[in-house]
C-alpha cells in the first residue's frame, strides 16, 4: 500500500500517482527491477507513430495512462475509443496506441491487445484475445468481455503496467 504524502489517501501497491489527488507517490522502490529483454533493442531508433499527435497536451483528455516503468503519460482525447497494441511490419489492423516505444515486445504486448473506451461517464476496458493477457489490478480479464475501469486502477498488458487516471472535469 502507498500512502499519499499529499492527501494521505491509501493507494494500491505499485501505484505511481495518487488516485485521489494525482500527486506522484515517492519511495516506490519496487519499481526498480525492470527486465529489458534484448528483443527490445530492435525498437531502438523507431519513432512513435504519431497516432496521438494533436492530443499530446492532454488538456482535453478524458483519461490518461501513466506507464509505471517509464513514467510516460499517454493522454486519451479527441475520440472515445482507443485500441492498444504494438505495430509491427505487415500488420493488417493497426492499434490506435502503439506501445512499441515502451518495451511492449519484451513485455508481451500483442499487436492488437486491448481496447479502452468511454461510454458516457463510464470507462470500459476489454482484452482483444491477447496472448499474454490483460489485467486490472492484477486480475486477468476474460477476453472480449467488457470490464469497467475506475480512476486509479492499475492495468497491465502482458507485463506492461500502467495506471489509469480519469479526468472527471
Ligand atoms: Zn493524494
Amino acid at each position: 500500500m502507498m500512502v499519499c504524502p499529499n492527501c494521505k489517501h491509501k493507494n494500491m501497491a505499485g501505484a505511481m500517482f495518487c488516485a485521489e489527488c494525482g500527486s506522484q507517490l515517492i519511495g516506490n522502490n519496487e519499481l526498480v527491477t525492470q527486465n529489458i529483454a534484448t528483443d527490445s533493442l530492435n525498437n531502438v531508433g523507431r519513432k512513435p507513430t504519431g497516432a496521438l499527435t494533436g492530443s499530446l497536451s492532454g488538456a482535453d483528455a478524458w483519461a490518461s495512462l501513466h506507464l509505471l516503468d517509464t513514467g510516460q503519460v499517454l493522454p486519451l482525447s479527441s475520440r472515445n475509443e482507443f485500441t492498444m497494441g504494438r505495430i509491427s511490419e505487415g500488420q493488417p489492423i493497426m492499434p490506435d496506441i502503439d506501445l512499441s516505444p515502451y518495451q511492449a515486445y519484451a513485455a508481451g504486448v500483442s499487436r492488437l491487445h486491448a481496447v479502452i473506451k468511454k461510454q458516457g461517464v463510464q470507462l470500459i476496458f476489454m482484452d482483444l484475445g491477447s496472448a499474454n493477457g490483460t489485467y486490472i489490478n492484477g486480475k486477468r480479464l476474460n477476453p472480449n468481455i467488457e470490464h469497467s475501469l475506475n480512476h486509479g486502477d492499475i492495468v497491465a498488458l502482458g507485463k506492461l503496467k500502467m495506471q489509469v487516471l480519469v479526468n472527471s472535469s
